[in-house]
C-alpha cells in the first residue's frame, strides 16, 4: 500500500519520505513541525526535541502548505486529512489530536463506512451516529 495523504483544503501532499508532515501548535502557544507515520494504527510521532508536547495535551494541526487548520468539524479533538490509495480511492482519515490518545478513523468517501482501528476509538463513536454528515 502506498497511500498518499493530502490536505483536504489545498490538496497539497503532506507525506514526504514516509512521514506525514504537519505544522502544529500546543494550547500554551508552542509551535513546531510534527511528523506522523503514514501507517494507519502506527502512532509514532516525531518532532524536534525543543518542541515539547506532553502526553494528554491537545495539539492543533495545520497544513504546512496552505496553513489551514485541520481540526475536524466533528470535534476539536480530532484532526482531518485526506488519504488516496493506490486505486485512487479517496478516504477521510480522522485521528486524535491529543498526544497519547490512540484513535484513528478511516472513512471511505464512496461508502460512508466507518472503520475504527484502535483502542481509544470508543471515545468518539457517538460522533458517527445515525445521520453521518461526512
Ligand atoms: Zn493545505
Amino acid at each position: 500500500m502506498n497511500n498518499n495523504f493530502l490536505c483536504p483544503y489545498c490538496k497539497g501532499h503532506l507525506k514526504v519520505n514516509e512521514q506525514i508532515v504537519f505544522s502544529t501548535s500546543t494550547q500554551n502557544g508552542k509551535s513546531g513541525l510534527t511528523c506522523l507515520s503514514p501507517q494507519i494504527g502506527n502512532y509514532a510521532i516525531v518532532h524536534h526535541p525543543s518542541f515539547e508536547i506532553n502526553k494528554g495535551e491537545l495539539v492543533s494541526f495545520y497544513c504546512p502548505i496552505c496553513h489551514s487548520n485541520l481540526t475536524s468539524n466533528l470535534t476539536d479533538r480530532l484532526v482531518k486529512v485526506m488519504m488516496v490509495n493506490d486505486s485512487k480511492e479517496e478516504f477521510t482519515v480522522l485521528f486524535s489530536g491529543v498526544l497519547g490518545e490512540k484513535c484513528t478513523y478511516t472513512l471511505s468517501q464512496t461508502q460512508n463506512e466507518v472503520m475504527s482501528y484502535r483502542v481509544d476509538s470508543s471515545n468518539y463513536v457517538n460522533f458517527f451516529g445515525a445521520s453521518p454528515e461526512y
